[in-house]
């Protein structure tokens, strides 16, 4: 089977099977890496292999701390303005879709939000222009989403912003090809589609931005707290980090995030050239250069026929095809742990019922 799920998503399978083969005795300790202290000698080895890793992957240049955290990335949502902006500071927020709506919404209570670009009244189908965008100079950070997990649409390059930094909610396209973490001030990722487990969350945030002042709070809130702990100021979520880990030795293994940039360029292709040829039985209006490489919602022309599509769809294998309810219809996410053998037998189907319903 071929799991579309837009997450929690699909880890690469020989990723889980490598978890199999080590659930219970990890690592020669005799116990399972879920039982190892975090303290101990040979977590502690593991949990900067790990950090290694990620660091080489995505070249994160010795100025930005890495933490491994938890809460979602929804807690990040309210944590981000927290850290970056006192009473009376404001934050410019591009608005894409659901998500980055959200984190708008979430972080009103700790800045003042200034929607400096919206396409909602779009239905964020495209993206509006950066030269339309309202940034404030005097902004605490500019935020985006640079996958829009819902609406299917994605940031191929981090936008200009000058010297504000630029924080971005990268949690359904990170890993999935080379970015640039210099032009960022801070990224941040749920793990559960690219990388692990749900429960864990990645921060890459440039250094300087730890020492702003901040508004009284409790440490567990503070990401220089965290820095200063190395992501074990409280028990962190071990096991997310160790999963992680072996998703980022795959990753290696596998050619690294250029490779994946290939893989996942070809994959959506594939779907998005099958959903435009099918002559009008299947659509995706999204206007194409911010089509989501991750994310492809997609509906049929006839919804009455949405329930046998799922079903005929599941029947053969390809599962968690339908739409967010927000949209209706299909999506299908192609993360990393989708190869594009599970993409061609998603295009065969389509065609098949295309021809069988049109
Ligand atoms: N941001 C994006 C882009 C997402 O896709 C999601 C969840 O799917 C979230 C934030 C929320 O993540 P969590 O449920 O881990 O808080």
């Amino acid at each position: 089977v071929w799991n579309f799920s837009a997450g929690p998503a699909a880890l690469p399978l020989s990723v889980l099977e490598r978890a199999q083969r080590e659930l219970l005795d990890w690592n020669g300790s005799g116990a399972s890496v879920m039982e190892q202290s975090h303290r101990g000698k040979r977590f502690i080895a593991m949990a900067q292999q790990v950090e290694a890793n990620l660091r080489e992957l995505m070249d994160i240049p010795d100025d930005y701390a890495v933490l491994f955290e938890q809460g979602g990335a929804t807690q990040h949502f309210a944590q981000i303005p927290m850290n970056l902006a006192v009473e009376g500071d404001s934050a410019d927020y591009i608005i894409t879709g659901h998500w980055s709506e959200k984190a708008a919404s979430e972080a009103a209570p700790y800045v003042r939000v200034n929607v400096a670009a919206t396409s909602k009244s779009e239905s964020y189908l495209r993206m509006s222009a950066r030269e339309t965008w309202k940034l404030d100079p005097n902004a605490s950070y500019v935020h985006i989403a640079t996958n829009e997990t819902i609406h299917g649409v994605q940031f191929k390059q981090p936008p200009d912003v000058g010297n504000v930094p630029l924080v971005a909610d990268m949690s359904s396209d990170i890993l999935s090809g080379p970015v640039d973490v210099r032009r960022y001030g801070l990224i941040y990722a749920g793990a559960q589609k690219n990388i692990g487990p749900s429960g864990l969350v990645l921060i890459i945030i440039r250094r300087d931005l730890l020492e702003r002042p901040t508004r009284p709070m409790a440490k567990i809130f503070r990401y220089v707290e965290h820095a200063a702990h190395d992501s074990m100021l409280n028990t962190p979520n071990t096991w997310g980090w160790y999963l992680a880990g072996l998703t980022f030795e795959w990753l290696k293994d596998n050619g690294g995030l250029a490779a994946m940039a290939e893989l996942n360029r070809q994959k959506s292709e594939l779907l998005y050239s099958t959903i435009d040829g099918s002559g009008g039985f299947y659509a995706n209006p999204i206007d194409p250069p911010v089509r989501s490489r991750m994310n492809v919602p997609f509906t049929l022309h006839d919804s009455a026929l949405d329930a046998a599509f799922l079903q005929e769809s599941e029947a053969a294998g390809l599962l968690a095809l339908k739409g967010h309810k927000a949209l209706g219809g299909m999506r299908a996410s192609l993360y990393n742990a989708v190869p594009l053998q599970a993409v061609q037998v998603l295009v065969d189907f389509m065609h098949d019922f295309a021809r069988r319903h049109g």
